[in-house]
């Protein structure tokens, strides 16, 4: 086995892979960006070796700079993570070269599987499902219509060189192709330099389901079931869950045998994935093969207890697989949340910046039980810069099925406690509670289908209003109970003690008696009928998170002060909840409304970015939704759109210009 090995990779995977190594005994040495010289991964590794400024093109996608530093710090082989250079063949083929070993699969199996049409070849070569389409370079749009016309519509045209979603073009009938063809060929072209497209038919809402495979130098090659991955926004995985709930032991067993014949024919080594599509007949289709240690591997791991990135180790030391393919048995359900630094609220803007606080639940379980498994790369005080992927955390749960592990992501969701920047945790809370994810009737067209008009927020229902007013009179109850103690007016009080409160929670108020009779429960009693809740939980004043039973179920709200009130969250909605005594609450609603200090007259740049185009001129009347600009940050184009009608009064920006956080980039009148 290796002594020391590098991991060319930053944040949660970096980390991830250094956990494995130091369980084995393994020495870890670091790269890192001037951008990331306090990051997480340089803490958690034995050795780090500075590779320069903060843009990836210019220290961790260089690869020079990555094996100067193997040959600087004496590491014998490589671990690539995902993404960067982890399916680059001239950074496999350039550090066998150099001697060191690459932690993946040959050269050759890379150089296939990055191009959409080679790897089709290959595969329907090696008697896999592929979509039904033609196989060839599309030349002009007269042999593209042809071609669209053989297969029938929908089509997809695709770019071959693609990835990440793009170059993509679905046509619908003949006059959609060619718009989608000079579309598809010229993203392609400046995406990846290479503008060859071919056609596929496309497949109406599918389901993205994928086999993790795993094979050693040896010709021995298992799979490890499958993970579904339906849940996607922007064509990039959201949720991802093993097993499937679609998929019977046939299919499974079909596409395990599938993958792993296209893994052998490309003589393939280490853990790999291959991508299917299937509809809802079960029919299934090969769509890529992603040649690396997927970002949704934990959830394989949980339910197969097979450590991916030890076996990637031992597979690259040339050990033969210990596993044979009836080893794999899958235990249980496991569920993956990426928590990302991304206002869902608005249309899943990116958000930067620094992580005021970052508490996540607990992880850990007891043996047969409830797992919670939280990869993460961030820690409290440090930043989420512009450069790379904004994504916080991977929450993973495991539990015996899958409503089980629902709701544990739940609970788990509910007590993740960040500040600081913008997150998706209600939104993925908002999922948990989703009928339909519930019953697990899913496609990729999920998100687009349930949130038509982006995501608002969670709903408010009557369990959740229950809940967020018994735990604000709890909170409140606690905090008098201490003040009093303090102040020594405890003496003499009976050992039976009610006292009646107000809640006023979302424009409503709620009449609630609160008795405490000398045991650990406290009970609420909701005058308006709600019902009774017997309440035992742990929290002091201060905590982000109160926990407890709330008629003997597990419940966690996050708690956060406001001036005579709480801010508080639950099941992905957050409230303000303010608790008065009757008479406090008579007063209370003779207050006035305050009103809200208006910016509303400027559009502000809600993330450091740069100014990509510029929608409209002045003067112009805009209607609420239309787009005013676009901004570019994090690799991603962001379309920032008007929130009521108005008109353009001053541009105070141009195209290509820099922007702060909350600069103005446009004023109304
Ligand atoms: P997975 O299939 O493992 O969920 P993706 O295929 O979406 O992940 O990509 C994995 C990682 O690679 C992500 O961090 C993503 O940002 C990065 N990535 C994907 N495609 C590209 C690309 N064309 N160029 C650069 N990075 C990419
Ligand atoms: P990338 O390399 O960009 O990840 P993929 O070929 O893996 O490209 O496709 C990404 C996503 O696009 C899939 O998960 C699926 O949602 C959708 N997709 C791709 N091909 C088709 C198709 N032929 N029909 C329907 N959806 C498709
Ligand atoms: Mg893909």
């Amino acid at each position: 086995m290796f002594k020391k090995i590098l991991i060319a990779n930053r944040g949660e995977i970096a980390c991830r892979v250094i956990k494995t190594a130091r369980r084995m005994g393994i020495k870890t040495v670091a790269v890192y960006s001037d951008a990331d010289a306090q990051a997480l991964h340089v803490r958690e590794a034995d050795e780090a070796v500075n590779i320069g400024p903060a843009p990836a093109a210019e220290s961790y996608l260089v690869i020079d700079k990555i094996i100067e530093a193997c040959k600087q710090t004496g590491a014998e082989a490589v671990h690539p993570g995902y993404g960067f250079l982890s399916e680059n063949a001239k950074f496999a083929k350039k550090l066998k070269r150099a001697g060191i070993t690459f932690i993946g699969p040959n050269v050759r199996a890379i150089e296939v599987m990055g191009d959409k049409i080679e790897s089709k070849k290959f595969a329907s070569k090696a008697k896999v499902s592929t979509v039904p389409g033609v196989l060839g370079v599309i030349e002009n749009t007269k042999q593209a219509i042809e071609i669209a016309e053989e297969i029938g519509y929908p089509v997809m045209i695709k770019a071959s060189a693609g990835g990440g979603g793009k170059g993509m073009r679905v046509a619908h009938a003949r006059e959609d192709m060619a718009e989608g063809f000079r579309a598809s060929m010229s993203e392609a072209k400046s995406s990846f330099g290479d503008d060859r497209v071919f056609i596929e038919k496309f497949i109406v809402d599918p389901r993205h389901i994928e086999i993790q495979v795993l094979a050693d130098s040896h010709g021995n090659t298992i799979y490890l079931g499958e993970r579904e991955c339906s849940i996607q926004r922007r064509n990039q995985k959201v949720l991802e869950e093993a097993p499937s709930p679609f998929l019977d032991e046939e299919t499974r067993r079909a596409m395990g045998e599938q993958a792993v014949a296209l893994a052998k024919a490309v003589k393939y080594q280490s853990a790999g994935t291959v991508e299917f599509i299937v509809d809802r007949h079960k029919n299934f289709y090969f769509l890529e093969m992603n040649t690396r240690l997927q970002v949704e591997h934990p959830v394989t791991e949980l339910i197969t207890g097979v450590d991916l990135v030890e076996q990637m180790f031992r597979v690259a030391a040339g050990e033969k697989l210990k596993l044979k393919q009836d080893d794999i048995k899958l235990n249980g359900w496991a569920i993956e949340s990426r928590i990302y630094a991304e206002d869902p609220v608005r249309g899943f803007l990116p958000s930067t910046g620094r992580l005021v606080r970052y508490r996540p639940p607990e992880e850990g379980g007891e043996e047969d039980g409830p797992v919670i498994r939280n990869d993460t790369g961030v820690f409290e005080g440090g930043e989420i810069s512009i450069y790379y992927d904004p994504m916080i955390a991977k929450l993973c749960t495991h539990a015996s099925d899958r409503q089980s592990a629902i709701t544990h992501m739940s609970r788990a969701l509910d007590a993740f406690y960040i500040e600081g920047i913008q997150h998706n945790i209600s939104f993925l809370s908002a999922l948990m509670r989703h009928p339909r994810w519930q019953s697990g009737d899913l496609s990729t067209g999920f998100i687009a289908e349930e949130y038509p008009d982006g995501f608002t927020g969670g709903e408010l229902t009557d369990d959740l209003r229950a809940t967020m007013v018994t735990v604000a009179a709890v909170l409140d109850h606690t905090e008098n109970t201490r003040r009093r103690g303090i102040t020594d007016q405890m003496g003499g009080r009976p050992v039976r003690f009610a006292v009646e409160r107000v809640v006023h929670l979302a424009g409503q108020d709620h009449g609630v008696e609160i008795v405490e009779d000398g045991g650990p429960l406290l009970k609420v009693v909701h005058r308006d009928g709600g019902g009774d809740f017997a309440v035992q939980g742990v929290w002091v004043p201060g905590k982000p998170v109160w926990s407890g039973q709330i008629n003997g179920r597990t419940a966690n709200v996050q708690v956060t002060r406001i001036l005579n009130g709480y801010r508080i969250s639950h099941g992905g909605v957050p409230l303000d909840a303010y608790v008065f005594t009757k008479r406090e609450a008579e007063l209370a609603s003779l207050m006035p409304e305050i009103e809200i200090a208006d910016t509303s007259k400027f559009l502000l740049c809600p993330m450091p970015g740069l100014v990509v185009s510029i929608a409209v001129k002045e003067g112009q009347d805009i209607k609420a939704g239309e787009s005013l600009c676009v901004v570019e940050a994090m690799k991603m184009e962001n379309v920032l759109r008007a929130e009521r009608d108005c008109t353009v009064a001053e541009i105070k920006c141009a195209p290509g210009d820099s922007l702060a956080v909350d600069e103005v980039i446009m004023e109304f009148s």
